[in-house]
């Protein structure tokens, strides 16, 4: 009696209470409260975490065998137990401490997590939706339990050193010491009473096949057999059940899938795959499988997403290459494996020849991972390549989304990677002047090329419209010549890096003189030479009065409708990639645009002999900016003068 009375008060000591992190409580009021139109997922989830769990004691058993104890033979386990109604899933992974339980199950660290919170709308049956595509880890197994029970201890440490996790999934959790023999962690579920179909073997095994198929261990669940004791002489027969045995069996195909050959897997194993890897609830758009052999060996599993992550243009954005030697897991984020440029690429390598001690700092030197990291650039570009020529209507869609997903960021690579700059190129698509769809390639500009033109030209700014509408634009239109148009962020640094697209030059329109070379007939360079001549003297006033503002004032032919426009010296940074690295914080060299004015212009005749000229000059040299997206550098001084104008 004292006894019982002694143990009972020593256990209420050791308990401790704990909180949860207030997003951990928001969660978990969601995954009990909302209508949930998936809860088979968190078996998945849970399978998963126990998978990771050995691939971790796989890891760092490799520096502590002693992790291993006297048991080395890694897999999961599922048992049910129908009269206690729970559902138990065992490992004998790594195992947790006490403290890493309070830490693991009582904050949320993944980012996948986070992501998945901040696309929660509040509507309760969006987000039931959403929750159910995305899963959420460890807390699923709230879904289907009022209660779960965690009990484990790290590899190696003292068996008495266990601990228990206990939560009912409200807003808190217990945590004591314990003794447990077995390294690793049982997770169990004590089932509510809407969730007991649970407890059917053949309902589970059925959601193992389907969602873990593809876990490198075996998953385990007790051998059943069909017992039926036999009926005496006379008697009727008696009812059978099935009897669960002491042995052990696995329930799915336990190898690694991109170990397992391309014939023998489905689409449903590759998406599937793709889900658990990447936590994306949607199908990806491709993928790659290969074993490559040669001076290295590796194999290379990629997928290319259908949706950019939120942080894509982030810092925060990570590679999303897993890295396995000899099929153990080695790190996450291995972003040596892929060029930054192609960083919304998902997936797996495993090498056959790096040491399985490899770190960052290792992995980038090694010339093997350099030749991997070239090998899976080819693979990633030939796949997008072959979906862009497909004539499959299909895979024309694909690519459709992939360029608008992804286009912008794989244009990083033709200044990241002048290898692969004309696989590249080959990629890219436009709006052009004459098509507004972005659709165009370079190869389809270059078809469509008028006789004598020598040149692909284009034009960049930060919109669309602005694009079209540039003044700079005007004698191309006039003439039908069709001009690219550029209004992504990153056109105008990429556009740096090319000269050239299969022996043709690129030409931006708004730098250096135009030159339509044999598109313009000797009549118009005649008429052109003339009105220098004439303009002269107001060429001359002109650059003196605007001298803080230009660099230099000609007279041009590009123009048809407006009266001026800004133009960029050869080799020199336009105005708009000096706004761009300017709001970037970066600190850009001085440099003053052309001014190009139109002979033809009645503004720009009005300026022979005016009283205004001063306002005149400004306003016209303003207005230039503004056409081609800027601001005038004071826009006060700017209205002033065009109300003197209007006044007189
Ligand atoms: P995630 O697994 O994506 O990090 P979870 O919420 O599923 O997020 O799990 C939180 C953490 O709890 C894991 O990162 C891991 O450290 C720990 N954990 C969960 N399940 C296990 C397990 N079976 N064995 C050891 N650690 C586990």
């Amino acid at each position: 009696m004292f006894n019982e009375f002694k143990e009972r008060l020593m256990s209420e000591q050791s308990t401790q209470k704990h909180s949860f992190q207030a997003e951990v409580a928001q969660l978990l009021h969601l995954v009990t409260h909302s209508l949930y139109s998936n809860p088979e997922i968190f078996l998945r989830e849970l399978i998963s975490n126990a998978s990771d769990a050995c691939d971790k004691l796989r890891f760092e058993g490799i520096n502590h065998p002693e992790y291993y104890e006297n048991d080395p033979e890694l897999h999961v386990r599922v048992s049910l137990d129908k009269d206690n109604k729970t559902i138990t899933i065992s490992d004998n992974g790594i195992g947790l401490t006490e403290q890493e339980a309070i830490d693991n199950l009582g904050t949320i660290a993944k980012s996948g997590t986070k992501d998945f919170m901040s696309r929660l709308s509040g509507d309760q049956k969006a987000d039931a939706q959403l929750i159910g595509q995305f899963g959420v880890g460890f807390y699923s197994g709230f879904i289907v339990a009022e209660k779960i029970t965690v009990e484990s201890r790290h590899a190696a440490a003292d068996p008495t050193d266990g601990v228990r996790w206990i939560s009912t999934g409200t807003g808190d959790f217990e945590v004591e010491q314990i003794s447990k023999a077995s390294r690793g962690t049982d997770i169990i579920l004590h089932l509510r009473d809407n969730a007991l179909e649970y407890l059917e073997s053949y309902k589970v095994k059925q959601i193992i096949n389907k969602y873990s198929d593809h876990i490198s261990l075996p998953i385990e669940m007790q051998k059943e057999v069909w017992q039926q004791e036999e009926a005496a002489e006379g008697e009727e027969a008696k009812a059978g059940q099935m009897v669960k045995t002491d042995e052990w069996e696995a329930i799915n195909s336990a190898s690694a899938l991109w170990t397992r050959n391309k014939n023998e897997i489905t689409d449903e194993q590759y998406i599937e795959f793709y889900k658990n890897l990447s936590h994306d609830f949607e199908a990806p758009l491709a993928w790659a499988h290969n074993r490559v052999e040669g001076s290295t060996e590796y194999t290379q599993l990629l997928y290319v997403p259908s949706k950019a992550p939120h942080n894509i243009f982030t810092r925060e954005a990570k590679a999303g290459i897993k890295l396995y030697v000899k099929r153990v897991f080695i790190m996450d984020e291995a972003d040596n494996l892929i060029p930054n440029y192609l960083r919304f690429v998902q997936g797996v390598v495993d090498s056959a020849d790096l040491p399985l001690n490899v770190s960052r700092e290792l992995l980038q030197e090694s010339r093997d991972v350099k030749t991997i990291r070239e090998g899976n650039t080819r693979r990633i570009l030939t796949m997008l390549d072959s979906l862009a020529q497909s004539e499959d209507e299909i895979d024309q869609e694909k690519f459709k989304q992939f360029y608008a997903e992804f286009g912008s960021v794989i244009k990083e690579g033709l200044g990241e990677d002048f290898g692969n700059r004309e696989r590249i190129l080959k990629l890219l698509r436009f709006s052009t002047s004459t098509n507004d769809e972005i659709a165009t390639s370079l190869a389809d500009y270059k078809a469509r090329m008028k006789e004598g033109q020598k040149a692909i030209y284009y034009v960049t700014a930060d919109s669309l419209s602005a694009a079209k509408n540039s003044p700079q634009l005007e004698l191309f239109k006039k003439k039908g010549i069709e001009v690219l148009l550029m209004a992504d962020r990153v056109d105008e640094w990429a556009m740096e890096f090319v000269n050239e697209f299969d022996g043709i030059p690129m030409q931006n329109v708004a730098k250096g003189a135009v030159d339509l070379g044999d598109l313009q007939d000797a009549e118009e360079k005649k008429a052109l030479e003339a009105a220098a001549e004439q303009f002269k003297p107001i060429v001359e006033k002109l650059s003196d009065s605007l001298k803080a503002k230009t660099k230099e004032v000609r007279v041009t032919t590009r123009l048809v409708d407006s009266p001026a426009c800004l133009v960029t010296g050869e080799g020199e940074l336009s105005p708009q990639l000096i706004r761009m690295l300017k709001q970037a914080g970066q600190a850009v060299p001085e440099s003053k645009p052309i001014l190009e004015i139109n002979p033809e212009h009645p503004l720009v005749k009005k300026l022979e002999g005016s009283s205004q000229f001063d306002d005149l000059a400004n306003v016209i040299f303003d207005q230039a900016v503004i056409a081609e997206g800027g601001l005038p550098d004071d826009p006060a001084e700017y209205v002033k003068r065009i109300n003197n104008l209007l006044l007189k």
